[in-house]
């Protein structure tokens, strides 16, 4: 592999993409195929795949349900795809009303009569059991979770499967440790959670989900979602090498009625859902009155607010990092560019350059940033919002890259012009897709970085310590970034306000969302 990136222009940087996606598409594993321009020297990557090898994948799946594998009541079944080829990868059963009642019961009995009973130091075995497994097999879960999901080895490998392992250690930590948290001398777990994760993060999710709630002693039926319920499954194995007690963690494949029949189950005492405002909506109607405690955590659309004195390059940096990181399908991507109106230009055109050296395509391929939009309803998504970018008057610019011509794939892409009625500075988009606002006053940057139904995170950049203290103060959203971005840590709670939902995920705080406190 060669290093280095041919750029000193913005028009440079679009060939370089184009020759990149040119490279991926033909497999031709070489940049020296690529024609440079008289006087022109080129730098490519050549392909690096990652083995697909490492990952048998079976033909069918079964539910998890009592520490076994069975197929669903009713024998329905659906098919996972590869979204970045659209190949199907496997059939998974589907999950119906007597696949949950038995889920249900075999967390109750594994509750009352197993985990809840069990000192803590115990449990925390466990816990640590499942942590140093999924490191152990990281390159399997990171291949699985990129052929599945379509997100980047790169980012498999580096941030979701790693900061799995890390959420099972940190709440090992806390099993034995709970009368020293804060919650009294001796807090109490809650029973059966019933847990309903997206597809952005599936095994990051699950982790988050299930890690605090079985070190504070309750049991877990957790339902992936249909687009990505491979790691959720290949977890569940992993549960049983470590000899989990069955019944301790169930998982239920299915789509949104599986998810429905969970959440409204009698016998849950804990909903603990992420994913869309509209369905955590329909979740919080489901479970008001009924005493089943719950923790929402929903859409975003934080701002990302860069201020003149700040350094441009770091800001660039976190500003890609803020939305591009997993196609932008990141609740709390920096979806919004705040940027102060007198270095908007500079921002802009130096953003565009280094996007320019963004390569799209295979998510297995090590060196690619860019993978496959999850599925084709989240494209259209996607498509549809852009769409409607353009025709209120924003102006629109695509990486100018050659996209693959099977699976589902959009471009980066930044709107400059754009207002705050726009409706792509006011709904979540979830893909790729940046929207840059300008403001002349730090109190201005307030009031628009609040102008948003959610509050979920924000970022600032600047050199001013106390700015950033001010701000922070300032800005409703449950996470603030300060000179950085989407940086996750297992002791560091997550969570936001109004649209973005309630409750908090990780650290101590994380443990409250699954304790009788
Ligand atoms: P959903 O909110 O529909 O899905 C999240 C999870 O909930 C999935 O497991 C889903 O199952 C399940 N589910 C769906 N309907 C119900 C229901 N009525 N009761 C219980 N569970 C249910 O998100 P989508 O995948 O449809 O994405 C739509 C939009 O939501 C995206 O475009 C994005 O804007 C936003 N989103 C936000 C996320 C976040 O982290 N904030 C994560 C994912 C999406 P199934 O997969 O089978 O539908």
């Amino acid at each position: 592999m060669s290093g280095g990136k041919a750029r000193s222009s913005p028009d440079k940087g679009a060939r370089t993409a184009d020759r990149s996606a040119a490279l991926h598409d033909s497999g031709s594993g070489s940049g020296s195929e690529l024609a440079a321009e008289p006087g022109e020297s080129i730098w490519q990557y050549a392909p690096a795949p990652e083995s697909r090898d490492v990952v048998s994948i079976a033909p069918e799946y079964g539910l998890f349900v009592a520490g076994t594998f069975r197929p669903a009541a009713d024998g329905r079944t659906f098919a996972t795809i590869n979204p970045a080829t659209e190949e199907p990868l496997a059939r998974v059963a589907a999950a119906g009303q007597a696949d949950v009642d038995a889920a249900v019961s075999a967390a109750r009995t594994a509750y009352e009569q197993v985990w809840q009973p069990m000192p803590g130091s115990e449990r925390a075995k466990y816990l640590y059991r499942i942590a140093r497994q999924l490191q152990e097999r990281a390159r399997e879960f990171a291949v699985l979770e990129s052929l599945d999901n379509g997100k980047p080895i790169k980012e498999s490998r580096d941030v979701d499967i790693p900061l799995a392992a890390a959420h099972f250690f940190y709440y090992a930590g806390w099993a034995d440790k709970l009368e020293h948290a804060g919650f009294g001398p001796d807090p109490r777990p809650l029973g059966v959670a019933g847990q309903v994760i997206p597809w952005n993060f599936p095994l990051l999710m699950a982790a988050w989900k299930l890690a605090p709630a079985l070190a504070a002693g309750n049991t877990c039926v957790l339902k992936p979602a249909e687009t990505t319920p491979l790691t959720a499954l290949l977890l569940a194995e992993v549960c049983q090498e470590a000899g989990l007690p069955p019944g301790v963690v169930n998982v239920l494949t299915g789509a949104g009625d599986t998810g429905a029949a969970l959440v409204s189950h009698p016998g849950v005492n804990k909903v603990a859902f992420t994913g869309s405002t509209e369905v955590g909506k329909e979740i919080a109607r489901a479970v008001a009155g009924t005493g089943k405690k719950l923790t929402l955590e929903l859409g975003g659309k934080a701002a990302n607010i860069v201020f003149d004195d700040a350094p441009v390059e770091q800001a660039i940096e976190g500003i890609v990092n803020g939305i591009f990181f997993n196609q932008g399908h990141v609740c709390c991507a920096g979806s919004r560019l705040l940027v102060q109106e007198s270095v908007a230009d500079t921002v802009v055109d130096r953003l565009q350059r280094r996007l320019a050296t963004l390569r799209l395509g295979d998510p297995l391929d090590k060196n690619t940033d860019i993978g496959a939009i999850n599925s084709r309803e989240q494209l259209d998504k996607i498509n549809e919002l852009t769409q409607a970018g353009e025709a209120e008057g924003a102006q629109r610019w695509s990486l100018p890259c050659q996209l693959p011509e099977r699976g589902f794939w959009f471009p980066p892409t930044v709107f400059t012009g754009v207002s705050q009625s726009h409706r792509i500075a006011r709904e979540e988009i979830f893909g790729p897709v940046l929207s840059v606002l300008t403001f002349r006053t730090p109190d201005e940057a307030v009031v628009k970085a609040n102008n948003t139904p959610y509050g979920l995170s924000a970022g600032i950049w600047t050199d001013k310590g106390s700015r950033i203290l001010w701000l922070a103060q300032k800005l409703r959203a449950g996470v603030v970034w300060a000179n950085t971005y989407n940086r996750f840590d297992p002791a560091s709670p997550f969570g936001g306000y109004q649209e973005s939902g309630y409750g908090r995920e990780g650290g101590r705080h994380g443990l409250a969302a699954y304790l009788n406190v």
